[in-house]
């Protein structure tokens, strides 16, 4: 119940749908099957939170949180009370030596990392409530808390000695607060703090960029965290202002004990800096930690000590203290790298067990028996090759040259092919698939959007017909007859090859004979999506394809259990498209270069970020640029308009529009983000550029460039921050993908770099995927050594114990994503 009560709350309390109830009936059924007796007032909690679970669809999200949370603590107070006799006994043997300092111990004894924190001495109830809050029930969750930051007392400074570009930490005191929301922007509120120290005085603003900042609640709640006259600690950069040096975006704290804090000599010289909440002070965040800590040295290590030794990583209960206590940076990265380690240990452990999983599987060995030597073209490959107006690549060539090596075996090809936009992925994922119905298999084709299944669709059947290949497409718009026809034609195996969207994960849907399935730009489906698929054949063969390049340590992350193969080069011919980054005001120079290109025959996209619904009124949205693009500025030539909102036959009539040439100008939202391909568009024009991610705008760019000519890609930046010029400018020096990804991942963090909808990221508390890649290289390594030798961990009980808790967690999520 717990875990459903954790999961429902990291959900967001939206009554999560489970695999075969929702949280709040799986919360009424738990509760009526109380296992143990309950006295009155037990029984009248357990009446009230049933009577809260029976109506938990009409609650507020705040009554949602309130009845988890008694929930919890409920639970922990049952189970508190009910607990087996033997782990409430003290340890016998500790008990008979009768020293002071050793009943001191044997009493702390008693208390284990599973100790509700309200019975941990050092903890008041008052505390361990507003700990609950946080999700931190058990002494464990609290060892687990880590420092979301340190300040680092060796840059210690007074006001007057600090030093622009430098970063430094100061203690100062309040002399005024003030919350208040930006005269120029209503969705910022700023908080500015007047500080001195006997040498001078100082200015710190923090921004707070959104609509849920600026209620006077919250304004009113960030000046009483600051209160007149506290000692606070400001770390951060130092920056030149009007007003002498100054800090931007610095981390502070206020120091309930300014002076026994610095002083104090166990901390060291970095001070912890804690997620706090409303009612508990830092201060009182720290000694609750204290209080714990001694129970550190009761967690089991899951890492064998030989293991530990070869890897130079120190003990998990030395990294446990020591991340909350670092004397030095030295230390703090020793227990930092241990507890890394240990996050990517257990999510490369499982990626390898799956993918041992998946190869031990029988798939149909696409090439019989290797009597075809590798690489060598067959048939059907072999008209399919000569009919492209176009040699395959090199990088092609051995890419797929790989996937024959993969499908000539008996075990499941798992791969995944990564290659830059416009690298040529479609015709080698064709090939594939040609592979496996020449073979007398059937193939699957699914891409993430309509318009690029039907894109891919159309492509694909003006080849296939010439190879008398039969092919369909299946949307979720196909309608009902020409669908019942095409399950029909499936299930008899007249039909071989089936393109489309996630529509084919449906249920009726199934193969008589599915031998290859590729999924398009697989960054957009969840793992889950694809497992589905995979399901509905005797275990096919996989093979994704991405265009999203995505860091190596992503790539890790998320696909591990996949082979990966990447095509490096681009077809030749293709000029670097000229990139610039422009302010509102170039918009007309901006107007003028698209009429000079369709003056000579070619296209332009104009691209306008998804507009939130919130959000509306600072954009510019796609209806609204198209209809003043259309009656004024290009009044004189076709302008069409593409947005998610259309039916399917709307945007493919605009695809068809544009691509044939009827219209020479496309409004679009990013709906033409992923694969659309119009050979002759060679401008790219996108405004509000500064509200996309790095990686996006290389993909929107790639719309562009495809044929011969020269292509242009125009940025329009309308926000005057400088990181977000900062930003845009790589995209005028790079055109390398990978290494957008790269410094996309880093400005942006993983989250937004793969659209947190889908990510399927796993939970890292500590670890980086932007920063820790050595360190997963070095797990991935080890957790490929250990399944290797031991592959169902009996020699590893504690990764075991460890890896099982994880996938329980996974699974919930899993059934609550399917
Ligand atoms: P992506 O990898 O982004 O999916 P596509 O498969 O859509 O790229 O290919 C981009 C364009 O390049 C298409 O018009 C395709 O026909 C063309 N193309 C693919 N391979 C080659 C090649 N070897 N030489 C020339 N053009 C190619
Ligand atoms: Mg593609």
């Amino acid at each position: 119940m717990q875990q459903g009560l954790q999961l429902e709350a990291d959900r967001g309390f939206g009554n999560l749908q489970g695999r075969r109830e929702t949280f709040a009936a799986f919360l009424r059924l738990q509760l009526g099957d109380c296992p143990v007796p309950l006295d009155a007032s037990h029984q009248e909690r357990l009446q009230a939170l049933l009577a809260g679970y029976s109506r938990y669809e009409d609650l507020s999200l705040g009554q949602r949180q309130r009845l988890v949370r008694l929930s919890r603590e409920w639970l922990l107070a049952l189970r508190q009370q009910h607990r087996p006799a033997a782990e409430m006994a003290p340890p016998r043997l500790k008990l008979a030596t009768a020293s002071k300092q050793v009943r001191h111990q044997s009493a702390a004894l008693v208390l284990s990392p599973l100790t509700p924190l309200a019975d941990v001495k050092g903890i008041g109830p008052r505390s361990a409530a507003r700990l609950a809050q946080m999700g931190l029930l058990v002494a464990r969750d609290l060892l687990r808390h880590y420092p979301r930051d340190y300040l680092d007392y060796a840059n210690l400074k007074r006001i007057r000695a600090l030093v622009p570009g430098e970063t430094a930490t100061i203690v100062a005191c309040v002399r005024r607060s003030h919350a208040f929301v930006s005269p120029r922007n209503p969705n910022l509120s700023i908080l500015e703090l007047h500080l001195h120290d006997p040498t001078g005085k100082l200015r710190v603003s923090r921004f707070m960029a959104g609509r849920r900042f600026t209620s006077p609640a919250w304004l009113k709640s960030q000046q009483r965290q600051f209160p007149l006259g506290a000692t606070i600690a400001v770390s951060g950069l130092v920056k030149q202002t009007p007003y002498g040096p100054g800090f931007s975006d610095p981390l502070m704290e206020v120091l309930d004990h300014a002076g026994a804090t610095v002083q104090s000599q166990h901390i060291g010289r970095l001070l912890p800096v804690y997620s706090l909440t409303e009612g508990l002070g830092a201060e009182r965040m720290r000694q609750a930690i204290d209080a714990v800590l001694p129970l550190a040295a009761q967690c089991l290590d899951p890492l064998p000590l030989a293991l530990r030794q070869q890897q130079g990583l120190i003990s998990l209960a030395e990294a446990l203290t020591v991340i909350h206590q670092p004397a030095d940076q030295q230390q703090l990265t020793a227990a930092r790298t241990r507890l890394v380690f240990d996050e990517f240990l257990l999510l490369q452990l499982g990626l390898a067990q799956r993918r041992r999983a998946l190869k031990a599987a029988q798939a149909p060995a696409l090439l019989s028996g290797g009597s075809l030597g590798l690489g060598e073209p067959q048939g059907l490959i072999q008209r399919f090759v000569e009919l492209l107006p176009f040699a395959l690549t090199a990088a092609q060539q051995r890419v797929l040259g790989e996937i024959r090596q993969d499908l000539g075996r008996s075990e499941p090809m798992a791969r995944l092919v990564q290659g830059d936009v416009g690298s040529g992925k479609t015709v080698v994922a064709l090939a594939a698939l040609l592979i496996a119905i020449e073979s007398g298999c059937q193939g699957a084709l699914m891409a993430p959007t309509e318009v690029l299944a039907q894109q891919h669709f159309h492509k694909i059947n003006a080849w296939l017909n010439e190879l008398h290949v039969s092919s369909a497409l299946l949307t979720g718009s196909t309608p009902a007859r020409r669908r019942r026809q095409l399950l029909d034609d499936l299930g008899n195996g007249q039909l071989k090859l089936l393109v489309g969207t996630h529509a084919l994960l449906e249920d009726p849907v199934s193969f008589e004979r599915l031998g290859l399935v590729v999924v398009d730009e697989q960054h957009r489906f969840g793992v889950n999506q694809r497992n589905r698929l995979l399901a509905k054949g005797l275990q096919p063969h996989l093979l994704t394809m991405t265009a999203t390049p995505i860091p190596r340590t992503l790539a890790l992350s998320l696909h591990g259990d996949l082979d990966v193969s990447q095509i490096d080069e681009l077809p030749p011919g293709r000029r670097p498209i000229a990139t610039q980054v422009l302010r509102s005001g170039g918009r007309d120079e901006a107007y003028a270069l698209i009429r000079r290109e369709v003056a000579q025959g070619q296209r332009a996209y104009v691209v306008l970020p998804l507009v939130e619904e919130s959000e509306k009124m600072d954009l510019r949205s796609a209806v609204e640029v198209h209809a003043q693009l259309s009656s004024t500025v290009f009044a004189d030539l076709q302008v069409g308009l593409l947005h998610g909102r259309l039916s399917s036959e709307a945007k493919q009539q605009a695809i068809d529009a544009f691509a044939s040439g009827q219209s020479q100008v496309l409004v679009s939202t990013t709906v033409v983000e992923v694969g659309v391909d119009v050979p002759a568009a060679t401008v790219m024009l996108i405004e509000h550029a500064e509200r996309f991610g790095l990686a996006q705008l290389h993909q929107l760019r790639g719309r562009v460039g495809r044929g011969a000519a020269q292509s242009h890609c125009l940025l329009i930046n309308d926000s005057s921050n400088p990181l977000a010029r900062q930003r845009l400018e790589l995209l005028e020096r790079s055109n390398d993908g990978f290494e957008l990804a790269e410094m996309d991942l880093r400005l942006r963090g993983p989250g937004q770099v793969l659209g947190t909808r889908q990510s399927g990221l796993p939970d890292l508390a500590l670890a980086s995927l932007a920063h820790d890649g050595a360190v997963l290289e070095r797990a991935r390594t080890v957790a490929q050594a250990i399944i290797d030798s031991d592959p169902d961990l009996k020699q590893h009980a504690g990764l075991d114990h460890l890896l099982q808790e994880q996938r329980q967690r996974l699974s919930q999520v899993a059934a609550q994503l399917n």
